[in-house]
């Protein structure tokens, strides 16, 4: 699978890409991730990739041309937007893009980009929630991370995926480790119980009241 991300900040994204579970799959080769320079495109001797926006108005707007011009480049891709306006990002995205051969997210700055790249040479957009942060980058990072680790190889063990939030309409158990008591704060008895039966039932009481208690939104079908 291949993620490229079209962005004014290529270096944005060095020590991410190198540490933890999406650096290990990038040097196993079970993923490329390839950051996009958009100023390649950019005019003049300072690159410039905005203008200010028609109808006037404060900020500023990434024109059309080097955008056009980055997705060319990645024209089998699926484009995706990454826009406060956007539909709100969830795992059902993260589980269709996993599946794709090449994912291309376009990180937008200043006012966003110009409508007309959105209309004509995107397939979707999404947005990380209700709340404006200053550039698609760190939403590009949410989503190759969620992506990444749903590549199968990447996550050791299959099944810590396909136990926890989200997947059966339910935020998770708790979870503990050693030491039992800390600080006096005991870990539940069953879980110490050695009884699996006991401890099946308790993390699905708990992965249903804590949904029901914090996520009402949630349909756990
Ligand atoms: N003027 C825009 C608005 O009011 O909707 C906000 C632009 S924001 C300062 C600059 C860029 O950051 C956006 O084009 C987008 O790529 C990114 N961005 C900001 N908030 C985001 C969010 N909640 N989800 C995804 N991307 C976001």
């Amino acid at each position: 699978m291949r993620i490229s991300i079209i962005t004014i900040f290529p270096e944005y994204f060095d020590s991410s890409l190198a540490l933890g579970i999406t650096g290990r799959a990038i040097e196993r080769g079970l993923v490329e991730v390839q950051p996009i320079d958009l100023r390649t495109w950019g005019k003049g001797v300072h690159r410039q990739v905005d203008d200010s926006p028609f109808g006037g108005g404060p900020g500023m707007v990434l024109m059309p041309e080097p955008l056009a011009n980055a997705l060319d480049t990645v024209e089998e891709a699926h484009r995706v937007l990454l826009t406060p306006g956007g539909a709100p990002l969830g795992q059902a995205h993260l589980d269709r893009w996993a599946g794709m051969d090449h994912v291309a997210l376009v990180c937008g700055r200043y006012e966003g980009v110009d409508e007309r790249i959105a209309e004509h040479m995107i397939d979707e957009q999404v947005s990380l929630g209700d709340y404006v942060i200053a550039g698609g980058e760190a939403a590009a990072l949410v989503i190759v991370e969620g992506v990444v680790r749903l590549i199968p190889e990447v996550v050791g063990n299959a099944e810590s995926i396909e136990r926890e939030s989200f997947r059966e309409g339910t935020i998770e158990e708790p979870h503990y480790t050693r030491p039992a008591v800390f600080r006096g704060w005991e870990v539940p008895e069953v879980l110490r119980s050695g009884d699996h039966g006991r401890i099946e039932e308790w993390r699905r009481s708990q992965r249903e009241e804590r949904t029901a208690a914090r996520r009402p939104d949630l349909d756990p079908g």
